[in-house]
């Protein structure tokens, strides 16, 4: 098997990774105490192409792979997981639905200004009642003299109110056969009367990153605003969870590794009983710890965004395997990094004065969004045939 890097995949991470370095890690404290969304990062992500990274350029994409995103992801969020969120959720969420089960009137429409991070588009599957059962979403659409009006709630949902969102692909029913809600995919544009996107939370962390509540009350959009087939909302998610997993489990990598090389910088200066604290074994087997989890998550990563690039459209068993597994462990093993990170900082590690703070605090929610890390093991269970 051959884990090197193509040159396109090698430019793209050096690329994102001095546009980290240099743009969005400088930034990154201030957004995060201000709560503020990094509009001219965002502007600037756009024109490195990397909303577009995945996707052909015929319509309008850079022409790489999902690999390639990943790799992305992974650069941009060790300088701030706020911000690796935001392109994150805008690729997968946003852009993929609309990529993969679009018409080309919907695609010629909306994909040239996400592809190029002008604006972004998010997913609105999470309800007040219905997370890790997304099936049962109480959001309905009734159809009415040609068109669907929506009445129901979304919540947690990433990209919807910013400046430059654009619009949420939803989730409704839309019928039932016998005992099943029929669930469809409907694409609702920002401004639709009836659409209200409610204040933003107070979070623990990803304060980079814009997260809202919506509403939606006898909101009316055409019927050529529904995405794929009538009753294809449930396949649709499924597939679209799925790459979004490996792409969260990346996001996680980048966090780890940034806990690594903030602690390694660290353990090297501070000094106790006389040494480095680098230079004492119980700190040694925490880096240690860290930089083998970081790597086994990162070649996960790798081996499951391969996969997902294989299979295209008709994602397997198998893809849906790896993007859990890759998810679950990547996301645990950056949140023992970060608490790792925290301890070997000692009492600065509890102060907002270094960065290892934020990670800790942005980390906890990759085992929860995109499917909790309870949800991945009922995944894998079912799988393996438990
Ligand atoms: C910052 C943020 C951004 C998000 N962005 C989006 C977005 O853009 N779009 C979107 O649609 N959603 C988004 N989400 C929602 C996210 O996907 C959900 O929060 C997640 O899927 C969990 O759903 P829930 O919060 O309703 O928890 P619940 O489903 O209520 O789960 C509560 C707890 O019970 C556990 N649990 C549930 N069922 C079982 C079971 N059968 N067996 C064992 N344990 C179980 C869960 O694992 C969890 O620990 C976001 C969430 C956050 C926090």
């Amino acid at each position: 098997m051959d884990f090197a890097l193509t040159q396109e995949q090698q430019a793209i991470r050096d690329t994102c990774r001095d546009f980290a370095r240099e743009v969005v890690a400088p930034a990154a404290e201030e957004l995060d105490r201000h709560h503020k969304f990094g509009y001219d990062i965002v502007r600037q992500m756009g024109e490195l192409g990397l909303f577009g990274l995945p996707y052909p350029e015929e319509v309008g994409g850079a022409g790489g792979d999902f690999l390639a995103l990943c790799i992305a992801i992974e650069e941009i969020s060790r300088a701030d997981a706020g911000v690796g969120i935001t392109l994150e959720a805008a690729v997968c969420l946003g852009s993929s639905p609309i990529y993969e089960f679009g018409s080309k009137e919907q695609k010629e429409k909306w994909l040239p200004d996400l592809l190029a991070g002008r604006k972004l588009w998010s997913f609105g599957l999470t309800e007040p009642e219905a997370g890790s059962d997304a099936g049962a979403t109480k959001t309905r659409a009734e159809r009415r003299d040609g068109k669907w009006v929506i009445n129901g709630a979304k919540q947690f949902i990433t990209n919807c109110g910013t400046d430059i969102s654009l619009g949420v692909t939803i989730t409704a029913v839309t019928g039932r056969s016998g005992e099943e809600a029929e669930i469809s995919a409907l694409m609702v544009p920002k401004g639709t009367p009836g659409y209200h996107v409610l204040e933003s939370y107070r979070k623990l962390g990803w304060h980079s990153s814009d997260t809202h509540p919506l509403s939606f009350e006898d909101c009316e959009v055409p019927a050529e605003n529904m995405l794929g087939p009538r009753g294809g909302g449930y396949r649709q998610f499924l597939h679209t969870l799925t790459g979004g997993r490996i792409a969260i489990a990346a996001l996680s990598v980048g966090v780890g590794q940034a806990c690594l090389d903030a602690a390694l910088g660290y353990a090297k200066e501070r000094r106790t009983f006389g040494a480095p604290i680098s230079k004492h074994q119980a700190i040694q087997f925490k880096l240690a710890d860290m930089a083998m989890e970081t790597e086994v998550a990162r070649t996960m990563v790798y081996r499951a965004a391969m996969a997902y690039d294989a299979a295209g459209a008709q994602t397997t068993d198998e893809v849906r395997m790896l993007a859990a597994m890759s998810k679950l462990y990547a996301s645990e093993a950056s949140k023992r990094a970060a608490d790792n990170a925290v301890q070997i900082h000692g009492g600065y590690g509890f102060m907002e004065d270094y960065p290892v703070a934020r990670y800790w605090r942005d980390v906890k929610v990759n085992e929860i969004g995109e499917g909790t890390s309870e949800v991945q093991r009922m995944l894998i269970a079912r799988l393996i045939g438990a």
